[in-house]
Parts: structure tokens; C-alpha cells; sequence
């Protein structure tokens, strides 16, 4: 490939970027139709009933539009922020669109409610309309969603409170991790650092720089963990207050339901994986083995077994996606060629750029952007390959009415990850040398035992801290100790120093916006390498099913979705099965390597 150009262009969405007059405009329009919006909803009192078949669409589509226009410019913000995190202007307008954002959810609590007091008899009438025949998944499950909530007005009083009472301890608890400091003592000096660069030396080649940083977290983290017990507790009583109100017993109901799977399919899931960890455990005693050790600790998990690694160019990098893109599916590969020529990719390494990666879509211009820096290592590659497959997913779904294009955080990950499985199975094809190979597989192990033992570790926590929390405000000894349970038992008690503040550490127990922010991980790498055999069985005429099964995700369950395209049920354990036989061969074949 020829140079590319490695920063993206956001001047063809609007021109001028965060002083962009277009942007302005587009705003205050879209601010006054959601006031306007807002009140029509407001005045619509009376049920809608089959006469009003042409009004209930008309509605149908006026929410659609604000949506789209909507997720268009918080997009475009989004892409401002993070592309210089010193942008005055940029955090103003980001500041408007989360206004913007609030008089939104009031909107969908009124239009929900809209929804939920047509008689059903209307209602099955209403939805046969041709012009919501696209859009009947969504609306049946606001309405059914809906249901389980309390009334619109209370339902309204709630999420106003939940700015102060709720969202707010989540953005004291980034406060407070940016004023943390860790020091640490390296080759004699001592040193102050950031919570993110201390977190950078656990996979350091030197077991006591790791060793250190490990000690230092865990200490740092401890000195704080009464502020972010604090946090946690209120965060969850907030939610288990809340789930009380509405009557919802589970505290899995609402992440289940966010996910659109059923607790069944959740708990095969964890059964079978649990029968295969024993095997990783192996992997993990000869990791052990090669780093001279007799087990591993927490802070060796993710070590490198060598410390030789080779630079890419960026231009190579995108070379190798679009070949082995190619092989499988074509298309994919056009599109990866398409969005590299055409800047959609922020991949320069400068200073003020916001840290890790993302893809976000803009659904009017139906065009992607992909953040991400680029240094040059082999994992640069896979985040390149894993944000491309996010913008092809969406690519896929750009001609579909905007309510249908709306998919779950499990079946997000799908394709990312998919991308990401076939540039590294070839990468690993074309490794030269045994070592190199080797690296490959260690590098692809640990990332089943962060997905399938590490995640299920904050499950486990997060369902026994829950149980605790409904009894009253649980203390940081006794988080600590939840914490050190639940990992001695997602990781089959295979390591030797455990990791007690790891609540306190991982942002995402504090993520107001999603409850249980963690299976819907375990579940995308699954649910996609059990794909990805299917593709290997079938070949080249894969690429059609994949794209359907893409195409589908925003318009059906999670069940439904893979009834329908890979024909197996997901409440069973075979397809689970199907892909942990998969991700278990590379175990066997370290072990064979590494003898
Ligand atoms: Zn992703």
C-alpha cells in the first residue's frame, strides 16, 4: 500500500472542527426539534388507537430522526475530544450534547410511556403498518420494557435524581484516580507516577520491576479504598433502590435484559467454561515453569515470555489486515482498503491524544471513524484489525431504518473480535521462528484467561457483592476478601498472590451506564469464535451468513440471532463447546512446544 495518510478526516462530516459554524447549526436545530419534540409528547395524553395509524408512525419516525441526529453529533464530538484532549471548544460542545443528551432520555420516558399505553389489541394493529413492519423489534421491546418500569413521571424523577445520586459517584471515582500517585523505587531513584503508567510496568519483562508496581498499586489503591468502598456501595444501593421501586428481584433483570439474553444462555456459558479452565490452568503451570517459577502471581499473568519484539509500519500493518481480510471475506476487505485510503483511521502517535481505541459511527453521513495510536507493535495491528470489524458491522447496517441498527454491547463485540481472530491466526501461520510462535500462543492464551477467568472473577464478585449490599453498606475488609474469593475461584486457586483492591482498580464495577459490565466481554469472544469454526468448516461461502448474522444483530435477540444464522441454541452447551474445543488447541500445542 501506498503512505497513508494516519490522521482522520473529520472535515467531510462538518467543516471546521470544534469551531465548526456547520456543527453550530446543526445543533441549535436539533436542540429546538427536541424541545418541540418534547412537547408533543407531552400533549399526547389519549392512547393512540388504530385510526391514528398515519400520527403513531409519524411519531414513530419523528424519534427515529432525533435519535439518528442525535447519535450523529455526539459522535462527531466524541471524535473532537479525543483527537486533542486540550480542545476548549471541543469539551464545551461536549458539555451541550450531554444536555442534549438529558432532554433526550426525557423524551424516550414519555414516548416509552406513549408506547406502553396502547391497548394491545391497537397496538397489534398499529405495528402491521408497512412502514414499521422494519422497525417492530424495537418498538415491541421499548414497549415491553416499559412495562417493568414505573410510571413515565416517576420514571422521569428518577433519572433526574440519578445525575447527583448516581452518575456522579462515577465521575468522583475518575477524580479521584486522576489525583492518585504511586511511587515507586526504580535503579535507586525513586518515582512518581500515574495510576495508567504504574499499570503499564504489571507486564514489564523484569519480574521486580512488576513485582514493585504490583506493591505500589496495591498500597495506593488501599489508601484510598475507603473513598472508593464509598463510591461503590452508593452506587449499587442507588441501583438496587431503584430495581426495588420498579420490583425487580434479579439484579441480573436489567443487564440481561440490556443484552437481550436470557439468564439461561448466561449460566451454560459460565458451566462450560468452568469445565474447560483446567486446561488453561495448565497453560498457566507451564507459563510458571518457563519464568522459573512454581506458580504464577497476579502481576506475572500477563508477562512476556521473551523480550525481542519487531516494529511494523503502519502501511505493512494495513497490508496484512487487507490480505487476510481478503480470504475470507472479500467485502471486508475492500471496505479496510476503502476507510484506510480515505482517512476514516486517527492512527498518528503525537502528544494530547486521548489514550486506547474506539469506533464510532455516523449514521447520516453512514460513514465510520476509528481512534487509535499507532506505534508500531504487533498488537497496534490486532486493535486496527479488532476497530475495522466495528465499522464493517456497522457498514453492514447503514440501510436499515436507524431503530433497527441499535445492537447489544455482547453482540458488539462480534465482529471486532472476529477481525481480530483472523489476522492473528495468520500472523501465527506465518511466525517464523518457534520462538516466535510460541510468543504468538502465549499472547492469544492470555487473553482466554483474562476473558474467561478474570472476567468471570468480577462476575463472581459482583453477584456475591449485590447479595451483601441488599443487607446494608459492606466495608472494604470485607470487599477485599469478596475479591480474593471470587478470583481463588475464577482461576481454579492456581496463583500464588491474589489481587484484594481489584475492585477498587477496575473502572468498570463504577460504569453507572451498564450494570454488570463484564459477561457481555466473555460472551462477544465466545459467541464470535464459535463463528469463526463454523467459518472454518464452511469456507469461502461463509462470508454471506456472516454478513446476514451481522446485519440481523440490532432487530432480534441474541437467541433468535443465532437460531437463525448459525442454527444452534445458545441455552445449550454445544456451541459453547464448539468454541472452547477451538481456543483449547492452542493450549495443546504451547504445551507440545514449550516440553
Ligand atoms: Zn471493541
Amino acid at each position: 500500500m501506498e503512505k497513508l495518510n494516519q490522521q482522520w478526516d473529520l472535515e467531510s462530516i462538518f467543516q471546521g472542527g470544534s469551531m465548526s459554524d456547520a456543527f453550530q447549526d446543526f445543533l441549535n436545530s436539533l436542540t429546538e426539534s427536541i424541545s418541540r419534540f418534547r412537547s408533543e409528547l407531552e400533549l399526547k395524553t389519549i392512547p393512540f388507537t388504530v385510526n391514528e395509524a398515519q400520527a403513531f408512525s409519524r411519531l414513530v419516525r419523528t424519534y427515529e430522526t432525533l435519535t439518528k441526529q442525535f447519535h450523529e453529533a455526539h459522535a462527531y464530538v466524541e471524535c473532537l475530544t479525543a483527537q486533542n484532549i486540550k480542545d476548549v471548544n471541543a469539551s464545551l460542545a461536549n458539555n451541550r450534547i450531554q444536555s442534549l443528551g438529558a432532554e433526550l432520555n426525557a423524551c424516550d420516558s414519555l414516548f416509552e410511556n406513549i408506547l406502553r399505553q396502547i391497548s394491545d389489541l391497537s397496538w397489534s394493529e398499529l405495528l402491521k403498518n408497512s412502514d414499521l413492519k422494519e422497525v417492530q423489534f424495537a418498538l415491541r421491546e421499548k414497549r415491553e420494557l416499559s412495562k417493568k418500569k414505573l410510571s413515565s413521571d416517576q420514571e422521569q424523577l428518577i433519572s433526574g435524581l440519578a445525575v447527583d445520586g448516581y452518575h456522579a459517584w462515577e465521575d468522583l471515582y475518575y477524580s479521584l484516580i486522576g489525583k492518585m500517585h504511586i511511587d515507586l523505587e526504580k535503579d535507586g531513584k525513586s518515582e512518581t507516577l500515574s495510576v495508567s503508567q504504574a499499570n503499564n510496568l504489571l507486564d514489564d519483562a523484569d519480574r521486580n520491576i512488576r513485582g514493585k508496581a504490583f506493591e505500589a498499586l496495591e498500597s495506593a489503591w488501599s489508601e484510598y479504598a475507603d473513598l472508593f468502598a464509598a463510591a461503590l456501595n452508593h452506587i449499587a444501593g442507588y441501583r438496587i433502590a431503584a430495581y426495588k421501586a420498579r420490583g425487580w428481584e434479579n439484579i441480573l433483570d436489567e443487564p440481561l435484559d440490556y443484552n437481550r439474553m436470557s439468564e439461561q444462555t448466561l449460566t451454560t456459558m459460565w458451566t462450560e467454561i468452568n469445565k474447560y479452565k483446567p486446561k488453561l490452568a495448565t497453560f498457566m503451570e507451564r507459563k510458571a515453569q518457563l519464568l522459573g517459577l512454581k506458580k504464577l502471581s497476579w502481576y506475572d499473568v500477563d508477562a512476556p515470555l521473551s523480550k525481542n519484539s519487531s516494529k511494523l509500519t503502519y502501511e505493512d500493518a494495513a497490508d496484512f489486515i487487507i490480505e487476510h481480510f481478503q480470504s475470507f471475506n472479500p467485502k471486508m476487505a475492500s471496505f479496510a482498503k476503502e476507510a484506510l485510503e480515505n482517512r476514516w483511521i486517527e492512527a498518528e502517535n503525537r502528544a494530547d491524544k486521548r489514550p486506547g481505541g474506539f469506533c464510532t459511527n455516523f449514521p447520516i453521513a453512514e460513514q465510520s471513524r476509528i481512534f487509535m495510536t499507532f506505534s508500531g507493535t504487533a498488537s497496534n495491528r490486532s486493535t486496527l484489525a479488532h476497530e475495522l470489524g466495528h465499522a464493517y458491522h456497522q457498514s453492514l447496517m447503514n440501510k436499515l431504518p436507524y431503530l433497527s441498527q441499535n445492537y447489544a454491547m455482547n453482540v458488539a463485540e462480534t465482529a471486532s473480535t472476529f477481525s481480530e481472530m483472523i489476522v492473528s491466526d495468520a500472523a501465527q501461520a506465518v511466525a517464523k521462528t518457534k520462538e516466535e510462535r510460541i510468543n504468538f500462543l502465549a499472547d492469544k492464551l492470555e487473553r482466554c484467561v483474562a476473558l474467561l477467568m478474570n472476567i468471570h472473577a468480577r462476575f463472581l464478585f459482583e453477584t456475591q457483592f449485590y447479595a451483601e449490599r441488599k443487607q446494608g453498606v459492606v466495608s472494604v475488609k470485607r470487599l477485599n476478601q469478596l475479591m480474593i474469593d471470587a478470583q481463588r475461584e475464577a482461576y481454579l486457586d492456581s496463583l500464588d498472590v491474589y489481587h484484594p483492591t481489584f475492585w477498587a482498580s477496575k473502572l468498570h464495577f463504577f460504569i453507572t451506564d451498564w450494570p454488570f459490565y463484564n459477561f457481555p466481554y466473555t460472551f462477544g469472544f465466545l459467541f464470535s469464535t464459535g463463528i469463526y469454526v463454523q467459518a472454518l468448516q464452511e469456507g469461502p461461502k461463509f462470508a454471506d451468513r456472516y454478513d446476514a448474522l451481522l446485519r440481523d444483530t440490532g432487530r432480534m435477540t441474541t437467541e433468535e440471532l443465532a437460531e437463525k444464522h448459525l442454527n444452534v441454541d445458545l441455552t445449550k452447551p454445544a456451541f459453547w463447546q464448539s468454541a472452547l474445543d477451538y481456543i483449547m488447541r492452542d493450549v495443546d500445542e504451547f504445551l507440545e512446544l514449550t516440553e
